[in-house]
């Protein structure tokens, strides 16, 4: 091998070299760069870490320090919960799931008075053995193996209901304890003395108002009493005077008594009823009763007023509504006369009218009642409207001033209806009239026979005449309701035209051109005999005028829907032109007056029953004490007897306790009616438990005793009323 080919292939073999040492420092170079590279990122990821857990180790300080203010917090509120729970007054204690204590306050265990053994860890049976031993508490007769056994049941229900227990010292103690989720028990005692002793307090403080209150209305009811019975007198002759011959002047001054006098007695009776609403002691006392009879003794009553005045009284009682409930009519009566007379009293022209519809429930058993009084008065101003039902309170008194009352009577009527379970308003116009109304849910009586009497079949045309239309209208309606044809009139020359066509003619009798009884005067002249009944509201005036006769009867106004269809039976029944009202007389006019006893010791009230009855046909004697009324029944053998109860020496209910046993011996049944000034409530029950038929409470009203004696008179004795007193104007007592 040339030197040259050795040297080429040298430098070759360098140059190869060369290039192999350039790659390999290539290859150097970036694996230098690339462990670089990784030494950068292992350094930033070392910083990272650190950073981190330099976060976690300061957290975890953090926490180290809020667990300690935690730890420190509920150390403090630990403190303060037991330091308030040992403060309370009233025990606390609780149990773990077994009965065992797990701690308790010093007033729970104060009443252990420092035992031992009381103490965290005992159970509660062992506490209730402990109380039974020490006697803790006072368990009375109780054996305490009973009483234990008692209280361990109680404390193991899922709610133990509280129990009240008595300390040996006469302090009163309440458990309370409840269960928790996991089954602890948490005791409270409660040291309710003082609630107790409140209560005992209380209780008899309420006794002693009770008291109070009894003494209270007692003293009304005495006083009202005493002040009833004189009043009586006053209200009695100042009515007898007025029957006696009298100038203007002493007519005007009797008058005046006399009013008065019924004034006061009616604010007497109201004063006493509102103390006795007042004081919860006015109770109801249902009975059965009619409504429309109730309605119509009410307007009777108020009717002389409001003939004064020309004002038309009405009743429209709806035709097929039952008319016997059972209810209090004694209160019922009080309700009807307030808003009547207040309707009478606040109208000076026009009517008032009670209207009554229902509708029966429950299959006959009960009726939802809807009363209403309208009048045609003065009218309530709106903003009034609600004023006037409160004590005391009148529209305005100016307006009152010219009125008498009280401004007690709609707030007694309102509470007497709230306590009949009923609802009452009024709805008024000032200027217009008012329309008082309430609203009633009364049992009907069993032995109601609600279907009014049918039309004979004869009557299927009747003429009405009457100049008030309202009455008119009314007394249409019934009819047609019965089945029959009505054609009204107001025009006594037509009706004279049409009566020959109709079957009936009712006529008001203050019909113009003459009136009624002109009227069928006529018609009778004409020879038209159609039967013609008159309407009026002074019947005893209308019976006196001969033409009366020439009439087949006269009916009181307001109408009574039994009178008046009884009346169109007879009235046919009679025929035309028999003309007399009164029922045929029995076969052979009785020759014996009726006989009356009357007891009373009040001189002036005997007085006052003497005038009042001296028109009659009757023989009356007078005893003036029980005693005295016992030795009359015997000799006398009255027909009826008047009894006052309050008498001397032997009282009224004693009296008619005697009679009754004196009839027992086969003697009949003498009808008793009791005269009393009481009017405390049982009052009336008292009376006619011992054996009285009836009650009158003075003052003595006329058309009252009338109604007695008529009621009572047997058929052999002669008819006490004479014809031109025939049942006596009903609103002159
Ligand atoms: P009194 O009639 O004794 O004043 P009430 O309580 O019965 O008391 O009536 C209260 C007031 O209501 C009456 O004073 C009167 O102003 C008014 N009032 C009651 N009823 C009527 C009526 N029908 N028309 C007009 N005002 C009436």
């Amino acid at each position: 091998m040339s030197l040259a080919q050795k040297l080429a292939d040298e430098r070759r073999a360098r140059l190869a070299a060369e290039r192999l040492l350039e790659l390999k420092q290539a290859e150097l170079f970036s694996a230098n760069r690339k462990l670089g590279k990784h030494a950068a990122e292992l350094s930033n990821e070392i910083v990272e870490t650190r950073a981190g857990l330099a976060n976690v180790i300061s957290e975890n300080q953090k926490v180290k320090s809020d667990l300690q203010v935690a730890n420190q917090k509920i150390e403090i509120a630990e403190r303060r919960l037991w330091l308030s729970i040992a403060s309370i007054r009233d025990g606390f204690a609780f149990f773990d799931v077994e009965g065992r204590m797990i701690a308790a306050n010093p007033s729970y265990l104060a009443v252990f008075d420092g035992l031992e053994d009381l103490k965290p860890g005992i159970t509660y049976a062992e506490i209730l053995q402990i109380i039974t031993e020490e006697g803790i508490f006072n368990i009375g007769d109780t054996p305490a193996a009973d009483w234990r056994q008692r209280m361990l049941t109680r404390w193991q229900q899922p709610t133990p209901e509280p129990v009240v227990l008595r300390l040996w010292n006469g302090e009163y103690i309440k458990m309370i304890d409840q269960r928790g989720h996991g089954g602890d028990i948490v005791s409270l005692a409660l040291n309710i003395t003082d609630t107790v002793r409140y209560e005992a307090q209380l209780k008899s403080e309420q006794q002693k108002a009770e008291a109070a209150s009894r003494s209270k209305s007692a003293f009304l009811a005495n006083m009202s009493h005493e002040i009833r019975t004189p009043m009586n007198g006053v209200v009695g002759m100042a009515d007898l005077l007025m029957d006696t011959t009298l100038s203007e002047e002493q007519r005007l001054f009797v008058s005046t008594i006399k009013n008065s006098g019924e004034a006061l007695l009616v604010i007497i009776n109201d004063v006493l009823d509102y103390s006795k609403i007042e004081a919860d002691k006015l109770e109801l006392r249902p009975e059965p009763f009619d409504l429309e009879r109730c309605i119509h003794e009410v307007m009777t009553l108020l009717q002389l007023s409001a003939r004064q005045k020309g004002v038309e009284m009405i009743v429209d009682y709806d035709l097929f509504l039952p008319t016997l409930f059972v209810g209090d009519p004694g209160r019922m009566r009080q309700v009807l006369t307030n808003l009547v007379g207040n309707a009478v009293k606040f109208t000076s022209q026009g009517h008032v009218l009670v209207r009554v519809v229902g509708v029966v429930r429950k299959g006959g058993a009960e009726a939802e009642l809807h009363v209403t009084v309208q009048d045609t008065g003065i009218g309530i101003p709106a903003d009034k409207v609600d004023h006037i039902f409160g004590e005391f309170n009148q529209v305005d008194e100016a307006r009152n001033r010219q009125f008498e009352g009280t401004g007690l009577g709609l707030a007694i009527t309102r509470r007497l209806i709230d306590l009949m379970s009923g609802e009452i308003w009024v709805d008024s116009t000032e200027g217009e009239g008012s329309s008082f109304g309430f609203r009633l849910t009364l049992p009907i009586d069993e032995n109601c026979d609600s279907l009014p009497t049918p039309l004979p079949p004869g009557v299927r045309h009747v003429l009405i005449a009457d100049e008030v239309e309202i009455n008119g209208q009314l007394l249409r309606r019934q009819l047609e309701q019965m089945g029959a044809r009505v054609t009204l009139s107001s025009d006594a020359e037509r009706v004279a035209a049409q009566a020959a066509s109709v079957d009936l003619v009712l006529l008001d009798r203050n019909l113009s051109d003459g009136g009624a009884l002109e009227l069928v005067d006529t018609l009778r002249t004409r020879a038209i005999d159609v039967p013609v009944i008159v309407l009026g509201a002074d019947i005893a005036d209308i019976s006196a005028d001969p033409r009366s006769k020439l009439t087949q009867g006269i009916l009181a106004k307001p109408i009574s829907r039994g009178d008046l269809f009884a009346r169109i039976a007879q009235s046919v029944e009679d025929g035309p032109q028999t003309g007399d009202t009164a029922p045929p007389p029995p076969s052979g006019v009785p020759s014996r007056a009726m006989r009356l006893l009357a007891a009373e010791d009040n001189k002036t009230n005997r007085l006052v029953l003497g005038k009042l009855l001296k028109s009659l046909d009757i023989e009356i004697e007078f005893a003036t004490n029980g005693l005295e009324a016992v030795d009359l029944f015997q000799s006398f053998r009255p027909d009826m007897i008047f009894m006052d109860i309050s008498m001397p020496r032997m009282d009224g209910k004693e009296a008619t306790a005697r009679i009754r046993e004196i009839e027992s011996s086969g003697q009949g049944h003498t009808p008793i009616v009791a005269l009393t000034a009481h009017a405390v409530e049982g009052d009336k029950e008292g009376i006619l438990a011992s054996g009285l038929d009836h009650y009158l409470t003075k003052p003595l009203r006329k058309p009252a005793i009338f109604d007695m004696i008529a009621q009572h008179r047997p058929p052999e004795a002669r008819d006490p009323f004479p014809r031109e007193a025939q049942m006596p104007d009903q609103a002159s007592g």
